[in-house]
């Protein structure tokens, strides 16, 4: 893993080797404050660390006052064009600020914004996406990595020189291979963290699948400091993703894996249905265990071997399993709930 430059959002550390951060942004109007808190309450309960809302007006820049009352997770304020709003959701409590000094104003504007993200020590995202490449950057480079990483660097440069050092970097596409050719050229020229993710990467299915590809790849490459998966639908759906691609990576080992197969002719009962409703039951559980439920007992327990606990079907019976070893026999009706016995049990288990 590239060790980056620490930041620190209220009290989470982002870079410099720390875990990899799952944020998120709200959908509510950021002013709406009962249900953006319950919006940023559900994301909490799912795995969020860090939430970001959009600042479109003077009621969501003061919203930030009322909103760090009733929560501890850093907000992040989102602000575009505006200096003043900028300064407003600061001054209200914003943990950090998400901010591009392009399109925020002239030498005057920047500065005013720059003292004030020093007055209160917070830092700062900045970032380019394909849709806000600067234009020099877009005339000399076309829409490419190189014109991503010139642009963010160059914002970069502009708060540098006012003194502001906290920074994390996005350079976002939804292209999946353009984003990950842009952050791999970030990465070799700068130690500041890196905010990961692929932008506008669509409705959930194929959101998923782009999300996957792109920062798991760059996870894999050990870029990246905080991830952000882009879906078209719920945010909780986000940190769902967010989290999978962590343990798919392996940079999350604490959880309960749970193996199952794909079924075939040979699965005689509703093994998927089970799968299912096991995967949910566990998703936020923090243990690391493996957990299978698979087709059927021909080749089952085998093909689950180092699972802590296991299930497979057939014939009317289904055959519960402890590292690939037969446990106990249980009759098919009373196979569900025989299982999330036992799977309480190993849950429970220090
Ligand atoms: S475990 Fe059995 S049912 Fe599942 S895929 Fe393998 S052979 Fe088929």
């Amino acid at each position: 893993m590239k060790l980056t430059k620490t930041v620190s959002v209220g009290q989470v550390k982002i870079g410099g080797g720390e875990n990899i951060k799952i944020q998120s942004m709200t959908t509510t109007k950021t002013a709406d404050i009962e249900s953006t808190l319950s919006q940023i309450s559900a994301l909490e309960n799912a795995g969020c660390e860090i939430v970001r809302l959009a600042v479109a007006d003077e009621r969501d820049a003061l919203a930030f006052k009322e909103l760090k009352k009733s929560t501890k997770i850093p907000l992040v304020a989102d602000i575009h064009f505006s200096p003043k709003l900028a300064v407003l959701a600061i001054e209200n409590g914003a943990d950090k600020a998400r901010i591009n000094p392009g399109n925020i104003g002239g030498e005057k504007e920047i500065r005013v914004v720059a003292d004030c993200i020093k007055a209160h020590k917070i830092p700062v995202r900045v970032g380019s996406n394909t849709g806000s490449i600067e234009p020099n950057f877009l005339k000399k480079y076309g829409r490419s990595a190189e014109a991503l990483v010139e642009s963010a660097l160059y914002n970069v440069g502009v708060l540098e020189k006012f003194g502001v050092n906290d920074i994390v970097i996005s350079v976002k596409a939804s292209s999946v291979p353009l984003t990950v050719q842009a952050y791999r050229l970030l990465s070799q020229k700068t130690d500041y963290p890196l905010h990961v993710g692929v932008t506008e990467s669509g409705t959930l299915a194929t959101g998923i699948v782009k999300s996957a590809i792109g920062i798991g790849s760059l996870l894999l490459d050990g870029i990246g400091d905080t991830i952000r998966v882009s879906l078209t639908d719920d945010p909780v759906e986000e940190i769902y993703v967010a989290k999978r691609i962590l343990r798919a990576v392996e940079l999350d080992t604490e959880f309960v894996e749970v193996v199952s197969c794909p079924t075939c002719g040979r699965c005689s009962w509703d093994s998927m249905g089970l799968a299912n409703e096991v995967s949910e039951f566990v998703k936020n559980y923090r243990k690391k265990a493996k957990v299978a439920v698979m087709g059927c007992v021909v080749n089952g327990p085998g093909e689950a071997k180092d699972a802590d606990l296991g299930i497979a079907g057939g014939n009317g019976s289904c055959l519960i399993f402890k590292k690939g070893e037969p446990y106990k026999k249980v009759a098919e009706g009373d196979a569900k709930e025989t299982f999330f016995a036992e799977l309480k049990g190993l849950l429970q288990d220090e």
